[in-house]
């Protein structure tokens, strides 16, 4: 980075324009994620446990991607061309969803996984190439961007759930298309301003032809193309992703365990640190997606979305809380942790791990006790919902973004993109988990439109996530001595 393209303060302009184009993408990426389940089970007629196993499969499907899109990236295509391919497969999935036909859905989704695997990962490494690594501004820049991301979920949750649950499913996905194109606008227009930033780091062995004179990038964008009938073939026979997902998890475990051992103490403890905490944070995102799944037909049939004389559309709101609470919630923990590490007092990253999982259980158990005190109804209050949504928020707030950081700072230098791939596969397992805790909410369906009767469905799986998850907070509490020695001088 030449001292004289930074500004001395602020930030970088680049930063407004990888901004910009994650905030349109994650604008179509959540608002099409808010109708999935609900389209699924109320217009395809999917039976519910059908309906969860798909989303979850597409969910872990886009998170395991990234692990590949990244080598890609690092290797052979630079992050710019690899967020270029990825945003035009993206589009083209928005828009095949958006056309009313059967085939379409299926397709629509292989075509977003594999774009995301090579979109996500490489825009965020993107910002990482803005800042020396011992430049202060680069957390900060990263919390800029991560609020970009949220400024668009919440957008897209809200205008995509609006238009797809109250005007047409289609007509939804289809407005995230039209957004995404926008994000593909911005960075095609703004990527030249990058400079040799992200660029491959060998333009002769890409463009080398390396099978029937074809060159080795179109190899690359090919074999991805080649993907998307498979992943389709996978949504046609879902319960097979059992053995994917597990299988990938057990390689990638003891892959890190094959690696550790040969690291010399300090750095394999840190590596054994980074790697407990990844492990718990597929726990985190097991509970926490419920947001994407069960909690939008919760939503719909079991809160009370009236205020005045209007009656809010469930999809939007279920889906707006979460990135609004981040939004609100930025600017009290940008606060709060330098406050704290004035005084002293600022936890470690294990004990906001253990936080997050605390604060997560209070709120499904606040959802659990809601649905108790209003069992004759069968609805819980709005206040309830967002209250709810307050506390499982704070709880992202003490593990996503600063799971980000703790991955850079105790992979072993050769490690940190292999690792930050592997950050987003728990988010994958995670989603995958969602799905099969989701499944044991199903409702049948003779009482979906009975409040009352439905209600309990919800309120069971609810206490026992409440539970579960502040029973596995104190449990690392209990680890957080361990896991603060293996860190060494890392806080
Ligand atoms: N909500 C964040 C994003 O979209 C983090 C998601 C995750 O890591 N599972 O980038």
């Amino acid at each position: 980075v030449l001292p004289e393209e930074q500004p001395a303060k602020g930030h970088p302009k680049q930063l407004y324009m990888l901004f910009f184009a994650e905030m349109w993408e994650r604008f179509s990426f959540y608002g099409m994620k808010a109708l999935l389940l609900a389209y699924m089970v109320t217009e395809l007629k999917f039976d519910e446990p059908k309906g969860y196993a798909i989303l979850g499969s597409y969910a872990a499907l886009v998170y395991t991607m990234p692990m590949f899109g990244g080598v890609m990236a690092d290797r052979y295509l630079g992050f710019r061309k690899a967020v270029l391919f990825g945003g035009i497969l993206m589009t083209i999935g928005h828009l095949v969803l958006a056309v009313p036909e059967d085939w379409s859905f299926f397709y629509g989704m292989a075509f977003i996984i594999c774009g995301n695997g090579f979109f996500k990962p490489n825009i965020s490494s993107l910002v990482g190439t803005l800042y020396a690594d011992n430049d202060p501004r680069k957390d900060s820049g990263f919390s800029i961007f991560y609020m970009g991301i949220n400024i668009g979920a919440a957008l897209g949750g809200l205008l995509c759930g609006y238009v797809g649950q109250q005007i047409n499913w289609h007509y939804g996905f289809g407005l995230a298309g039209i957004f995404m194109i926008a994000g593909l606008v911005v960075f095609y227009l703004g990527s030249k301003s990058l400079g040799h930033r992200g660029l491959p780091p060998s333009p002769e062995q890409l463009k080398q032809g390396v099978f029937l004179g074809i060159s080795r990038e179109v190899i690359i964008y090919l074999v991805a193309l080649a993907l998307i009938p498979v992943i389709v073939a996978l949504f046609n026979r879902y319960e097979l992703m059992d053995y994917i997902m597990f299988g990938l998890g057990a390689v990638a475990l003891f892959y890190i365990l094959f690696v550790a051992f040969q690291l010399e103490m300090l750095e394999r403890n840190k590596l054994f640190a980074a790697l407990v905490m990844i492990i718990f944070s597929a726990m985190f995102w097991a509970f926490y997606e419920q947001n994407a799944g069960s909690l939008n037909l919760f939503a719909m049939r079991n809160v009370d979305m009236s205020v005045g004389d209007v009656n809010l559309p469930a999809l939007s709101v279920n889906n707006f809380l979460p990135p609004a609470w981040v939004i609100v919630l930025s600017f009290f923990f940008a606060w709060l942790w330098p406050a704290l590490n004035r005084k002293n007092l600022e936890p470690s990253t294990p004990l906001k791990f253990a936080f997050s999982f605390l604060l997560l259980g209070i709120g499904f158990y606040l959802f659990y006790f809601a649905c108790t005190m209003n069992e004759e109804v069968g609805l819980i209050p709005l206040y309830a919902f967002v209250a709810g949504y307050f506390f499982i928020i704070c709880g992202e707030m003490c593990l996503s973004p600063i799971g980000l950081s703790m991955v850079t700072k105790l992979a072993p230098a050769k490690m940190v993109a292999l690792m930050m791939g592997i950050w987003f596969f728990a988010s994958a397992i995670g989603e995958f988990l969602a799905g099969k805790i989701g499944a044991l909410m199903s409702v049948p369906a003779n009482v979906v439109d009975n409040p009352v009767l439905s209600l309990p469905y919800y309120a069971t799986i609810l206490n026992q996530i409440g539970i579960g998850s502040i029973a596995i907070g104190f449990l690392l509490v209990l680890l957080v001595p361990l896991l603060n020695k293996w860190m060494g001088n890392v806080r």
